[in-house]
């Protein structure tokens, strides 16, 4: 694995949200982050069938635009008794009249699963980094929970309301930030990254 210090790398977001995040993630281990967004790269269609996919397709979009190894990641809710959805749709199953609405996904899981004893439900997170000559790695993050119901807490986003995770009482929106993004599937996934391509620039 080629090494990422002092490189600099693109994110392949256009979310400003969330590169803050991964750059602070990356700096110590002395990379120099900057996003699709900002070098102006275009966002291809997610049209893959998979996490791993769409991370990918993503990352491999800007690598090959910027010239620069590019990170990408793809996330959602995979509700076990729903064989997996909403999945790869979690955000559009937000969209209703073509506004994003997560009060309206919540309840449409809540309604697809109505009686169902199995509340089981993980989030996922795929990171795919891709170098510019086609080299490529990819992992996933999970955590694992249950579908409450009713929604609680106003913390988090998406589908945080009505996810309770594994051994707590409480839900991700209910959480402090900073202990949910310690537990998240996108730490799980850092966390798997981090070992196959960040352990010797430590
Ligand atoms: P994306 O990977 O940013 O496209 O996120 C896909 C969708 O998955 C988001 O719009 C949310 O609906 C859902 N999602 C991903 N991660 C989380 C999370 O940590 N909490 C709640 N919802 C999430």
């Amino acid at each position: 694995m080629k090494s990422l210090r002092g490189q600099k790398m693109v994110i392949a977001t256009h979310n400003k949200g969330k590169v803050p995040e991964i750059a602070a993630l990356l700096e110590p281990y002395g990379v120099e982050v900057t996003s699709a967004g900002e070098l102006g790269i275009s966002e291809p269609e997610e049209t893959e069938a998979t996490f791993k996919g769409n991370a990918l397709l993503k990352a491999h979009h800007s690598a090959k635009a910027s010239g620069l190894p590019a990170l990408a990641d793809d996330s959602g809710l995979a509700v076990e008794a729903l064989d997996g959805k909403p999945g790869i749709y979690s955000a559009r199953w937000a969209v209703k009249d073509g506004v994003r609405d997560f009060s309206y996904a919540m309840e449409k899981v809540n309604d697809e699963l109505g009686d169902s004893d199995n509340r089981t439900a993980r989030f996922i997170c795929a990171l795919a980094l891709v170098w510019p000559d086609g080299e490529e790695v990819c992992v996933e993050g999970f955590v694992e929970g249950d579908i409450i119901w009713p929604a609680r807490g106003d913390k988090g986003f998406g589908y945080d309301p009505v996810f309770q995770p594994k051994g707590f009482d409480i839900t991700f929106a209910e959480m402090e930030p900073q202990r949910k993004h310690e537990m998240s599937h996108r730490a799980d996934a850092f966390k798997k990254l981090v070992e196959l391509v960040f352990a010797d620039d430590r």
